[in-house]
């Protein structure tokens, strides 16, 4: 139901963070609130008084979209004054915050292709800004010997001519980095080199410390102000956070664009609250100062009590009002036997235990620090180091090594992408000749997989489906002399195509391009041995899952939504039952009775089925994986009590990993006791949802095929699949009368039973199952 967009982001993790510190409040726990990102002190009462002056004289209608004249006036004269920049009102828009400001902007030039460089550790919107606008964050890291300083040779190396914008946060939100007037001029000389845009964050230009000033990137000469938008606001140097007001000054044609985009969105920002920007600027500089002052008193005390607690490093921020500590050498300490694994699981540790609520350092793009903010008062700043030190001591060594990280690839297409039927030999020859020519020597890998008697050979650029298909297939002995039965061919990098597959069923040959998701060519793979083993002994592969209950065969068959997954974990949990495949089995009909086997060595399954293993992270340590979520930014799952498996120390999130596949062992579950490789087919089972029909009802085997080529099981929403089987390309009516007739063979030699899914709960339904077998 939801966007591309807005599945692309999520929920600030500062919100989150604090909102839960909020919660534990609520229930009279006494928290430390280190996660604050605004300012502890009251907004001025000059502003306060212009607010409501402004109130009484009925200044409460709409005013001009991009801010009242006479602030954009005193906007004008703040930046001539304070940092010698000089604007005229209309290069100036008010915003409702300095992130409207920014969202505006990112609106107003980022497009699909853009990068935008964000140095890192960087505040969370702006990545998310870039996300959402469809272009690309490309992070800068940043050092903390180098005072979380962009390094001019790092930014350099950085640009391409994809480049569009660099976003320059100084002092910057969470590191409190700074620069020098050379510093700013070294990296204005590139952004001017290569017209890289400036979108320059200047929100806590107040908060400098140890008697630096602060200079603007724009105010050093013509040629980068023209390239830079400067953005500031109210909320951090006023402590105006809830009034909602920020500002961007830039080029009059940005500007305008950010006008345009806002006049659709929130248009003016709030008329009263305007005016009293206006005293702000004005009116309140000693506030402002004495709260820098305040600030810097703080901030001495929470490094020097940081700096106490042993093995954190922390660097003295020059502005801003958060400190990083290093919290490295507690990563991979442990509590009560539960791993800390990163930032977030020792931030949610910290809450947890010390009662303390800081930001992990992984919400800001790096993995070795945490954010404390200590916009809070002295005594808090101490009852919370002293917290933090506790707690930090109370870790213990881990008890035994553990991988930090899991063998998971990401692949950038992580879906089934149609495979297309070709039949003339002409084009599939085109395409043989094209596959070649994409499978460089220095990175070529052939192997060949013995899959139901058939030897299929996979020639592929990419290591990871090799690495996949050796993992997933037993090696076929192929002598020098012998063809393989199938070739297949997964070739990247092909400029010009978009990820898609190809079958030659005549020629026994598949192509895949432009994608490194391992199920295509396992679905490539097991179609092509389906074919040679079919030609061959009449075989029929079918798509299900297979259970033996004290050796006689279950097979299920289920479509997307049916429950399959949880009833079949439901049933391994009984005596008895055992798992022969999880959703491909190979029907041989050799004596009087057909078999079933696996014909696979490991099984390539879903996360979701992994949620029904025990001892999962063992499985996931031992196991080859694909698109699991394993770090805490990937995770866009909203959890219901607000904390991911990640937070608590795990080392994935599984139902953030929607697309995450797992190369499972299935001795794994519980050796011979829970896997055997062959079974009797004793009932073939439809899992339908079906509120009309009985539990159980028996079906004949000719019925029973039509219902399954027919693709829809009463109940199953969707559109129908032929056999409940995605993976048979091209299929056309001669294949499809062979494949009926086959299982029909096979519903003849069981029985075949529709189970209806929406009676009974769970166990229950799999205690029918288990028992439809006995
Ligand atoms: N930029 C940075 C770096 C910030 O830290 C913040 C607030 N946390 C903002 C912009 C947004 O400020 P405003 O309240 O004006 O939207």
């Amino acid at each position: 139901m939801l966007s591309e967009r807005v599945n692309r982001i999520m929920l600030s993790p500062t919100l989150r963070i604090s909102a839960r510190a909020a919660q534990m409040r609520a229930q009279g726990i006494d928290v430390v609130d280190f996660s604050v990102g605004e300012p502890d002190f009251p907004t001025p009462e000059a502003v306060k008084r212009a607010a409501k002056a402004a109130l009484d004289a009925d200044f409460t209608k709409y005013t001009a979209n991009d801010g009242i004249v006479e602030l954009k006036r005193a906007i004008c004269e703040k930046l001539e004054r304070e940092n010698g920049l000089h604007y005229t009102p209309d290069e100036v828009i008010v915003s409702t915050g300095a992130k409207n400001s920014l969202f505006n902007l990112a609106m107003s030039l980022f497009e699909p292709g853009d990068d935008i460089l964000i140095p890192a550790p960087y505040w969370v919107s702006y990545p998310d800004q870039v996300k959402v606008c469809g272009a690309n964050p490309v992070f800068i890291r940043t050092r903390e010997e180098e005072g979380f300083k962009l390094h001019p040779r790092d930014l350099a190396a950085a640009i391409t001519p994809n480049t569009k914008a660099l976003v320059l946060n100084y002092p910057c939100n969470p590191t409190g980095a700074c620069y020098t007037r050379e510093e700013l001029e070294e990296i204005a000389a590139i952004c001017v080199r290569e017209q890289t845009v400036v979108i320059a964050d200047e929100i806590y230009e107040k908060l400098l410390y140890d008697g630096r000033r602060f200079v603007s990137i724009a105010s050093l000469g013509e040629a980068i102000k023209k390239l830079t938008v400067v953005v500031n606001g109210f909320s951090k140097a006023f402590s105006m956070t809830g009034w909602r007001l920020g500002y961007a000054a830039g080029p009059r044609e940005i500007i305008a664009a950010c006008s345009k985009v806002q006049s659709h969105n929130t248009s003016n920002a709030t008329s009263f609250v305007q005016k009293a920007a206006v005293t702000a600027l004005k009116e309140c500089s000693m506030e402002v100062e004495r709260m820098r002052q305040e600030f810097e008193r703080r901030r001495n005390a929470v490094v020097y009590r940081l700096r106490a607690i042993p093995g954190i490093s922390c660097a003295q921020p020059p502005g801003a009002f958060y400190v990083m500590p290093n919290v490295s050498a507690y990563l991979d300490k442990e509590y009560a036997g539960a791993p800390i694994r990163n930032t977030y699981g020792l931030a949610y540790y910290l809450l947890k235990e010390a009662h303390v609520a800081v930001v992990p350092g992984e919400a800001f793009g790096t993995d070795a620090h945490v954010r404390i903010s200590f916009a809070t008062s002295l005594e808090r700043i101490e009852e919370g180091c002293r917290r933090i030190a506790q707690a930090l001591a109370r870790l213990e060594e881990p008890r035994r090594l553990r991988p930090r990280a899991l063998a998971n690839v990401v692949t950038k297409v992580s879906n089934y992408v149609e495979t297309r039927r070709v039949t003339d030999l002409a084009t599939r020859n085109e395409l043989l000749a094209e596959c070649e020519r994409h499978l460089p020597a220095d990175s070529y890998f052939e192997w060949n997989a013995a899959i139901a008697g058939a030897v299929v050979q996979l020639r592929t650029s990419s290591p990871h489906l090799a690495d996949f298909f050796q993992e997933n297939f037993y090696p076929a002995p192929l002598e020098g002399e012998l063809e393989p039965h199938a070739v297949l061919y997964a070739v990247k990098d092909v400029p010009g195509r978009e990820a898609c597959a190809f079958v030659s069923l005549e020629t026994s040959s598949g192509f895949l391009f432009n994608t490194a998701f391992y199920g295509q060519v396992r679905s490539l793979a097991l179609q092509l041995a389906a074919e040679a083993a079919a030609r061959a002994s009449g075989a029929l592969m079918v798509h299900c899952a297979v259970l033996d209950v004290d050796g006689a065969g279950v097979l299920v068959w289920g479509g997307p939504g049916s429950g399959r997954t949880s009833l079949l974990a439901q049933a391994l949990q009984r005596d008895g039952v055992r798992l022969v495949a999880a959703d491909a089995g190979l029907v041989r009909w050799g004596t009087a009775a057909p078999v079933v086997d696996l014909v696979e060595r490991k099984l390539y399954l879903k996360a979701k089925w992994a949620r029904a293993v025990g001892e999962i992270e063992k499985v996931l340590e031992r196991s080859k994986l694909e698109n699991i979520v394993t770090n805490r930014v990937a995770c866009h799952v909203d959890h219901p009590d607000d904390t991911c498996p990640l937070d608590r120390g795990a080392s994935a999130c599984l139902e953030a990993s929607t697309t995450g596949r797992i190369m499972f062992d299935p001795y794994w579950l519980g050796g011979g006791r829970r896997h055997v490789r062959r079974t009797v087919p004793r009932v073939s089972v439809f899992l339908a949802a079906d509120p009309v029909l009985p539990l159980v009802q028996e079906l004949q085997p000719r019925e029973a095929a039509r219902l399954l080529a027919s693709g829809t099981l009463p109940g199953a929403q969707g559109k129908p699949v032929p056999f409940l089987n995605p993976h048979l390309a091209g299929l056309d009516s001669a294949r499809e009368d062979f494949l009926r007739a086959q299982h029909e063979r096979l519903f003849a030699a069981t029985r075949v039973v529709l189970l209806n899914t929406t009676l009974g709960a769970k166990d229950a339904l799999a205690a029918r199952l288990v028992e439809l077998a006995r």
